[in-house]
Formats: structure tokens, sequence, C-alpha cells
């Protein structure tokens, strides 16, 4: 076995070692637990959900939304990946091309630019079952900043792998393999090399999506936490959340379910 082919090995389970940055039982419990504060709204009381999430740092300029939600809040959310460098830019970009989204930074810092209560574009053509075509007005999206899809280089004797992110030209930024996902086709995701979402990232993450449904049990559904390479027009036409995300899309609904109110 050569070198590049173990290192795939152990990149290619993409459970191995990669877990603990999910919560445990105990740990998503005690998280939700801990945003149970005062600040929170009581989920029951219908007509004081929460606009904002409490955990959130609110970007100063809001995105472009396009209406109300139809149930007045999200049915459920797209994952998503920048494709692009970290940090607060996507926002930026978002705000010039007309876009609305949740980001996550790889600190795992949660960024909201509009209130729940209003959809705006992040998905393009998009279908599934029983949501219709046109998939913005319903879920909210969630942008997590990764380099995407990278491309291995060649390897050099002695040197450790190094993979590529498309808009880099310094190989001195080159991505290790600690932070490359290798994943054959499964479920939603594409084959491929994908630079991974920070442990930090996966939890403010898996945060918000037990909030987002807490916060309003009766419309978020868990079945509704989509990737945005499940309901892309045409199918291929994007590849993101793909293998940066620690599991497949259906095996993380089945995990949101084990962590959340149903
Ligand atoms: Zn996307």
């Amino acid at each position: 076995m050569s070198i590049v082919s173990s290192i795939l090995s152990d990149l290619h389970d993409p459970f191995k070692d990669q877990l603990p940055a999910q919560p445990n039982t105990t740990e998503g419990q005690d998280f939700l637990r801990q945003l149970s504060n005062t600040e929170q709204p009581d989920p029951s009381q219908k007509g004081t959900r929460a606009l904002w999430y409490p955990l959130a740092k609110v970007y100063p300029q809001k995105m472009k939304t396009r209406g109300k939600y139809p149930n007045g809040y999200p049915e459920g959310a797209v994952v998503h990946f920048t494709a692009g460098v970290d940090g607060t830019g996507a926002l930026e970009q978002g705000i010039v091309n007309g876009f609305s989204y949740f980001l996550i930074t790889r600190d795992g810092t949660v960024w909201q630019a509009a209130p729940l209560d209003e959809w705006g574009f992040h998905a393009g053509p998009s279908t599934y079952p029983g949501l219709g075509n046109g998939i913005s007005p319903k879920l909210v999206g969630i942008e997590m900043c990764t380099a995407g899809i990278v491309d291995p280089q060649p390897v050099v004797a002695g040197q450790a792998p190094m993979f590529k992110q498309w808009y880099e030209r310094d190989p001195r930024k080159y991505l290790s393999a600690a932070e490359v996902r290798y994943s054959v086709k499964k479920d939603n995701i594409h084959s491929g090399y994908y630079h991974i979402y920070t442990p930090a990232q996966e939890h403010s993450l898996v945060g918000l999506l037990l909030w987002l449904k807490s916060n309003n049990p009766g419309v978020f559904s868990f079945d509704h936490v989509l990737g945005h390479d499940e309901i892309c027009v045409p199918p291929g036409r994007k590849v993101d959340p793909g293998a940066a995300l620690t599991m497949s899309m259906p095996e993380f609904r089945a995990f949101l379910k084990t962590q959340g109110p149903v």
C-alpha cells in the first residue's frame, strides 16, 4: 500500500476520529438546556417565536429578503458551504448578490443577517419531494466556510500530501490531509476530496439546528434539513455539503432526531 492510499484509507472512513466533533446525547441535551435561558421565548407560546438565534452575532447589515415565510418560519434548513476563504466576506458577497443565509465561520461563530420570519434566496433552482420547486421560500440557508472541493497535489517523496484550494496560488497555504476528507459516492455525497468543516463549525451547526427546531417545533422539521447537493436542479449542479460534513445528510437527519425534540 502506498503512502497516499494508506492516507486515503484513513480519510476514507468519515466517522473514524471525526465523531467527537458531534455532541453525544448528553452533551446535546446539556447544550439545549444551556440555550433554555431567559432570553429565549417559551417555544410553546404561539406568536412569541424568537426571530433571532440567541447565540448568533447579528451582522450590522441586513441581507436581502423577498417576503415572509408562508408559515412565518422556515420549515427546515439547507446546509451549504461557501467554497471560499474563511470570514464574513461571504456575507458581504451575499449582500451584493441579493442572497440571505446564516453563516458559520471556521471558529464556529454563527452570523445572522435577517430575521427568521423573512426568506431570501440561497438555493437557486431546487426541488424536493413534499416541498415542490424553488426551496428558498421554505427553508433557511446555512452557509459554512470551507474551500469546498480541493485538488490532491502530486506527492513529493518525503513530503506530506497537500491539497490545493481552487482559489489558492501559494503552495504554502495548501491544505494538509488532516483538513481534508475523501469520500466515494454515498447518499448525497459526490466522490471527491473535501475541505472539512471544523469541529467548532459542526458543533455550532448542530446547536443552531436544535434551537431552530425547539424554537418552533410545529413548523421546523428535521426531515427538511437538506444538503444543497440533495435539492439542486439539475442534480449534480451543487456538491455542498458533500463530505465536508462528518456524515451524509440522511445520517445527519437521523442524528438530529436523536438529539432534539421530534
Ligand atoms: Zn450551496
